[in-house]
């Protein structure tokens, strides 16, 4: 149950402007370079996330002007509008936010105004954590070690008592900047709440049942994990909030468990920061010559969860009803994409990217290298996950796979998985398009390829 009295203030750089008339700003900048602008499910959350948290948008909204780098974009126009004196905003780390940022910081500074930036996306800076020799991690648990020896992490701020709004400012209106999906509005059946007090009640309904989280966190069949990804990633709670929220209750393994998972988010984070290609180019360069296929049919069918494979299709249709997937699965499709169909993580990325709420630069990115073997700390290519083993250990009574892939609901637990084998298939769904075993060794081949010197 949510705790009575006022919420930790989830937003240092608000609480340090606090005080003073605020003009809160929400800047749309589509300018982002690379492919890495929003994805269609992510402008649907920016899009939706005053009505239906049932709030007062109270941020004044801008598109961002077309030379944001150069000219300081709409921060410094308002600034300048309003008078302000300062200009406070919580650290993006994402390569491209650095470069804007930074850019922006110089033309407020030059202009006379006060400047000042905070940690509230994370718990720790990326560049805070460092290997005896003063070089960035690479590998997970000697980062968590060096993590958890740290200083406790900061406590959340106390609301401010009041706050109030410079009412002069023009926004532009949320429906022009045109961010819902259409043709198709594929969007139509998310069954997402975004806004703060969702992650509040997210937090606290999940802390009631943490202690079991280290088993139940890999069964998509059940409701195990937190669903705190989306609102993590769009700043509705901060990492902080949620630490100290579980280190209020009694400490266990589930507990520990999912602090762990938290510390997967910081080591990602830190990843994309010292490497700004983590995107683009494999951590381990020998996969720079991966002999990928190109199949638009293959990747299709991948796409829309018509692969044949029934705990695959299930989770490419949960990603693309409600814009979300299970860990577990996220994991289970990947490894097919990536080795069964041998087709390049990046094309999985991009989708991943596009039909996320919870898109993350830094976690898409790791993830996938990771599942491909060429990230940081990297699962070995060579153990290729058995997705149907992977259904029947994880979904023993294929609950998810009913809940996502009608089609299949009729059938018994013995066959959900693979129902090829059932007496009478149904007619209405694919056979697979991949033998698992020839995908395999195919996917083997591929490595040892790679593998030999040039
Ligand atoms: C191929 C692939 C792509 C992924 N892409 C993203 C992404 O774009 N954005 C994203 O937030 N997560 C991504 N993840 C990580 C993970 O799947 C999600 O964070 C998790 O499923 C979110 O659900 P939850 O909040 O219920 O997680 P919980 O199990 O409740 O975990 C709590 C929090 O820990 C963090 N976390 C958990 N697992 C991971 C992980 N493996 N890596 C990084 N952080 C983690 C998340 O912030 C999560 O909200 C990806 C994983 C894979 C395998």
């Amino acid at each position: 149950m949510v705790p009575s009295g006022p919420a930790p203030f989830r937003q240092p750089a608000l609480h340090a402007a606090a005080g003073q008339p605020l003009v809160c700003l929400y800047v749309l900048d589509d300018e982002t370079p690379g492919d890495w602008a929003m994805g269609g499910a992510s402008r649907w959350l920016a899009a939706s996330q005053p009505d239906r948290a049932g709030r007062k948008a109270e941020s004044q909204g801008r598109h961002a002007d077309p030379a944001p780098r150069q000219g300081g974009g709409n921060r410094a126009a308002i600034a300048e509008e309003t008078g302000a004196e300062s200009v406070t905003w919580n650290r993006c780390y994402e390569p491209f936010a650095v470069a804007r940022d930074t850019a922006i910081k110089k033309v407020l500074t030059g202009s006379g105004i006060t400047v000042e930036s905070f940690k509230g996306t994370m718990l720790h800076e990326p560049w805070e954590i460092r290997t005896k020799g003063g070089h960035p991690f690479r590998v997970f648990t000697p980062f968590w070690n060096a993590m958890r020896q740290m200083a406790e992490i900061e406590k959340p701020h106390q609301a401010p008592h009041r706050m109030h709004f410079h009412d002069d400012v023009q926004s532009d209106r949320l429906a022009d900047w045109h961010l819902l999906p259409a043709k198709p509005d594929w969007a139509k059946g998310f069954d997402w709440t975004p806004g703060e007090e969702q992650a509040r009640t997210a937090l606290y309904d999940f802390l009631d049942h943490i202690a079991g989280y280290k088993q139940a966190r890999d069964r998509p069949d059940q409701d195990g994990t937190s669903w705190l990804s989306p609102h993590l990633h769009w700043g509705e709670i901060s990492p902080r909030q949620i630490w100290h929220a579980v280190r209020a209750r009694p400490q266990n393994e589930g507990a520990e468990t999912f602090l762990k998972e938290l510390g997967w988010r910081e080591f990602c984070a830190q990843l994309l920061y010292h490497n700004p290609d983590l995107p683009t180019r494999p951590l381990d360069e020998r996969f720079r010559k991966f002999p990928w296929r190109r199949s638009e049919k293959d990747l299709c069918a991948w796409q829309r969860g018509m692969t044949g494979i029934p705990i695959v299709d299930a989770g490419m249709r949960q990603l693309w009803q409600t814009g979300w997937m299970h860990n577990r699965v996220r994991m289970i499709v990947a490894s097919l994409l990536i080795k069964h169909l041998g087709i390049h993580w990046r094309r999985g990325q991009e989708w991943f990217w596009d039909t996320l709420v919870d898109a993350d630069l830094g976690s898409n990115a790791a993830n996938w290298q990771w599942v491909a073997g060429c990230g940081a700390d990297a699962a070995p290519f060579f153990r290729i996950f058995n997705p149907v083993l992977q259904g029947e250990k994880f979904d023993p009574k294929g609950d998810y796979v009913r809940r996502f892939v009608p089609e299949l609901a009729g059938l018994s637990d013995r066959h959900i998985h693979k129902p090829w084998t059932a007496p009478t298939p149904p007619a209405d769904y694919p056979a697979p398009i991949v033998d698992l075993g020839e995908g395999r060794a195919r996917a083997l081949d591929a490595f040892q390829a790679i593998k030999r010197p040039a």
